[in-house]
């Protein structure tokens, strides 16, 4: 099937400065595609070139397999909505999703007519004569949304959309957001900073860092399978040591921290030797909690710990266990079960987890 959209090699330079290093990468048609990267990285430089708002110094960009590079920005088949919605005041909120239409010529009937039906698909039938600022904050997104919708864009650029919104609203707006995106059946691509955003949202999501690609994958792909240092830390919470490979068998390996713990990992394919530097990965809800050390047996790596701090947080609540000597803080996921709902600060707690479930990487990078 033809992508909606294809970049190929793009780059983009600012003097001395490349913002995008040759990035490719393809969405298929109807799809949720995620840019995600700390700021600075170059997500919004991509956009705008996707928009037409920034010429690549080298690269193409294809929309359903026609480079866009000579279409201005108002004839690309492509649509953006900005973390600042910019919902005209004075105007109603039918006269705000009716603006492009009415720009582009339609006949008054015909744009009554969309404008209704997208009212409906944004669940909000029949407020089209009500002011933007009778509206509360989800409303005023989603008929962000229908205006751009309206215009039927191939490919629909979302930058930090839920940027401006309290917590609990982006909450639910992420939710919506996926809903709308599957309700107008449009190809989104949508750029965050927030992992939880992408994760929750996407078909597939792009890693960025430092203008490069990192990986591209599914959420689950990303979380359970970095493929690099960077990926592992940026995508969910992990504890994370820095150490020296003691040894090497197979897919597994030993790590002798720099605080001097000696933990089990895997390579997951990556090759390290012996006397490399890497780092190891282990998610808080992979280390397994018990009174007793006799139940973590088939666990390679074990240890015995103090709790130093309880962060109650509902079902996501964690402990921290300071190892016997004091040199590690280890972050791990509270049972659901009650046995542990009493547990202190101070507390003896045995700890284990497997080795596979350590994600080791060479310190330098991949
Ligand atoms: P944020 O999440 O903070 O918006 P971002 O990932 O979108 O960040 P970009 O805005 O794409 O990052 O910027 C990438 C790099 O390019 C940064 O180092 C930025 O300073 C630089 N840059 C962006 N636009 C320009 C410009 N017009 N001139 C010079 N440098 C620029």
């Amino acid at each position: 099937m033809t992508p909606d959209l294809e970049c190929l090699n793009l780059v983009k330079k600012f003097g001395a400065t490349t913002a995008v290093d040759n990035v490719s990468f393809d969405v298929p048609p109807g799809s949720f595609f995620s840019i995600l990267g700390p700021s600075g990285c170059g997500k919004t430089t991509i956009m705008r070139m996707i928009a037409g708002f920034l010429d690549p110094s080298s690269g193409d960009i294809k929309i359903r397999d026609r480079s866009v590079l000579n279409t201005p920005p108002n004839k690309r088949p492509v649509n953006m909505v900005f973390q600042h919605l910019a919902l005209f005041p004075m105007m109603t909120i039918a006269e705000n999703i009716g603006y492009g239409l009415r720009r582009n010529g339609l006949p008054k009937p015909e744009i009554a007519r969309k404008v209704d039906e997208a009212l409906e698909r944004i669940g909000l039938p029949g407020i089209g004569n009500r002011k933007v600022d009778e509206l509360s904050g989800g409303q005023k997104q989603r008929v962000a949304i229908a205006r751009c919708m309206v215009l039927e864009p191939d490919v629909l650029l979302l930058d930090e959309p839920l940027g401006a919104l309290d917590l609990k609203l982006r909450e639910r707006m992420k939710v919506e957001l996926k809903a709308l995106q599957a309700a107008f059946d449009t190809t989104f691509v949508y750029i965050t900073h927030d992992q939880s955003e992408a994760l929750v949202m996407s078909d597939q999501i792009a890693v960025m860092n430092h203008g490069r690609f990192e990986q591209i994958g599914t959420g689950r792909e990303l979380y359970y399978r970095p493929d690099s240092a960077f990926v592992a830390g940026f995508v969910g919470d992990s504890n994370r040591w820095a150490g020296e490979i003691t040894r090497v068998d197979g897919d597994g390996l030993e790590i002798r921290t720099d605080s001097g713990l000696l933990l089990r990992g895997a390579s997951h394919g990556r090759v390290l030797s012996v006397g490399e530097k890497a780092q190891i990965f282990v998610r808080p809800e992979a280390i397994r909690i018990a009174h007793d050390a006799g139940e973590l047996d088939h666990f390679d790596n074990r240890m015995t710990g103090r709790v130093t701090s309880l962060l109650f947080n509902g079902a996501a609540s964690r402990i921290i266990v300071q190892d016997p000597e004091g040199r590690e803080e280890i972050e791990v996921n509270l049972p659901q079960s009650g046995e542990f709902a009493g547990l202190a600060r101070g507390a003896e707690v045995q700890i284990g987890w497997s080795g596979a479930q350590g994600n080791c990487f060479a310190a330098g990078g991949h």
